[in-house]
């Protein structure tokens, strides 16, 4: 029989990373609350026509990265290769936008069949933030804002930010033009994928990962000359909040999304880390996303975070250490059914107490090794002796204190005070 093995560039998580997770997904939740941003939980699969209107034919993800596949009735489903797309379908279809704005947030895995590598797997998973009916650069500047603030809780210095303007479409096409023209007569230097994007996506050659193109997209002429006056005041007075706010920025004119919705605001955090596959949350402005859906029109700005690039970065030196406070020996047959009941008790009378009960017999010794290899501070024994006496034996299994008899009836009260943790008062 063939090795059971998941699926290339699926990765399981497994216990000793959880901690690590749970952490970040923490931090990252309480700073949402913070800006009043609210959750949003989406199918997994959607539609594949919804992708292909969102994202756009011409872009990596849709052209090569997608998991389709035939539903039972034929229909083309998709694993979300990314969060925003199924948000506004789900805006749409419940009417969120209307006449509101709206702050939303979700998490969960994302799917792209791209090469595996560090940094890039075909499961991943981001968490994304969307702001919907806002037009200013407030908005804009509030997500970079909050941004900021989570590197800074996850205590991460080395995280450079880019921003750039796409501006309106009519600029975009006229630049889109100059662009071509550029491309066109360097057409020797282009790469296989960049010969495609010029007649389908040309503004994407500038997104390239190629370090042969790179001198190439270095020497194109860039948008913000051709910038209009809208997006040029839009673009300025975000940077002025940034400016205000001690962020620091570099202006990347030659900054682009690879999703075709995007326009006014790009921006992208960088670290320099993670190699090739650096850049930790993207986001920025698409306007007309949710019109060309056929809604009214509804001004959007977004960004996602890749939060496996973004744990290989986080400091994780204050994660709250998860081992359990008790780790409960039980001996002999007659202990278990007590034990097991006495153990509730204390989850009753303690709700923070973590309590890991001992399962399936064993001599003390081996289940000594387990409590002391299980983290506990303290052991607690229930063996024939004391089961008889109605009492427990407490061993501190982290400190030389002499080990201590106690009674079942003061035993809720020992334990909070020497744990510090707060009992329910018994009526
Ligand atoms: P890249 O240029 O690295 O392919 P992208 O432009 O395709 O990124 P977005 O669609 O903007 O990425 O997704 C936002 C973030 O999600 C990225 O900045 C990255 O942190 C993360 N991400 C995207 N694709 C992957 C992947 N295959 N594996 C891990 N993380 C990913
Ligand atoms: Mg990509």
């Amino acid at each position: 029989m063939a090795k059971l093995q998941a699926v290339r560039g699926m990765h399981d998580i497994l216990m000793h990373d959880t901690p690590r997770w749970q952490f970040l997904e923490k931090t990252i939740r309480d700073l949402l609350d913070q800006y009043s941003y609210q959750e949003i939980r989406l199918p997994i699969v959607e539609k594949t026509e919804l992708f292909k209107r969102s994202i756009g034919d011409n872009t990596d993800i849709v052209s090569k990265e997608m998991y389709s596949f035939d539903d039972r009735n034929d229909s083309s489903l998709t694993l979300r290769p990314e969060g925003t797309a199924g948000c506004v379908r789900a805006g749409i279809e419940h009417g969120l936008f209307h006449n509101q704005t709206q702050r939303l947030w979700y998490s969960g895995p994302m799917f792209r069949h791209e090469r595996p590598q560090k940094g890039r797997q075909r499961q991943f998973h981001q968490i994304g933030v969307e702001a919907f009916g806002f037009n200013g650069p407030d908005i804009d500047a509030e997500q970079i804002l909050m941004c900021a603030r989570l590197w800074k809780a996850l205590n991460l210095n080395d995280i450079n930010l880019e921003i750039n303007s796409l501006g309106t479409t009519e600029s975009r096409l006229k630049y889109r033009a100059i662009l071509v023209e550029y491309f066109s007569s360097h057409k020797g230097q282009l790469d296989e994928d960049s010969l495609v994007r010029l007649e389908q996506n040309p503004l994407r050659i500038l997104d390239s990962k190629n370090p042969d193109m790179q001198s190439l997209i270095q020497g194109a002429p860039t948008l913000d000359e051709h910038l209009d006056t809208e997006s040029a005041d839009h673009f300025a007075a975000l940077r002025e909040i940034l400016d205000g706010a001690e962020i620091e920025y570099t202006v990347n004119p030659r900054l682009v999304r690879g999703l075709d919705y995007y326009g006014k605001t790009v921006f992208e955090w960088i670290s320099n880390q993670l190699g090739a596959q650096g850049t930790v949350c993207a986001g920025g402005r698409y306007d007309g996303l949710v019109e060309h859906h056929g809604a009214s029109a509804t001004p959007a700005v977004g960004f996602a975070i890749g939060l496996e690039r973004l744990i290989e970065l986080a400091n994780f030196e204050n994660i709250p250490n998860n081992a359990p406070h008790i780790y409960l020996l039980i001996s002999g047959e007659q202990a278990i059914k007590p034990g097991m009941l006495l153990a509730e008790q204390l989850r009753n009378q303690i709700p923070s107490i973590k309590i890991l009960s001992h399962c399936g017999g064993g001599s003390f010794k081996s289940q000594f090794k387990k409590a002391d290899k299980s983290g506990a501070q303290l052991a607690l024994i229930l063996g024939e002796d004391e089961l008889q006496k109605n009492q427990l034996t407490i061993k501190y299994l982290r400190t030389n204190e002499p080990q201590t008899v106690i009674n079942w009836s003061e035993l809720a009260n020992f334990l909070s005070t020497s744990l510090s943790l707060q009992a329910i008062p018994s009526k």
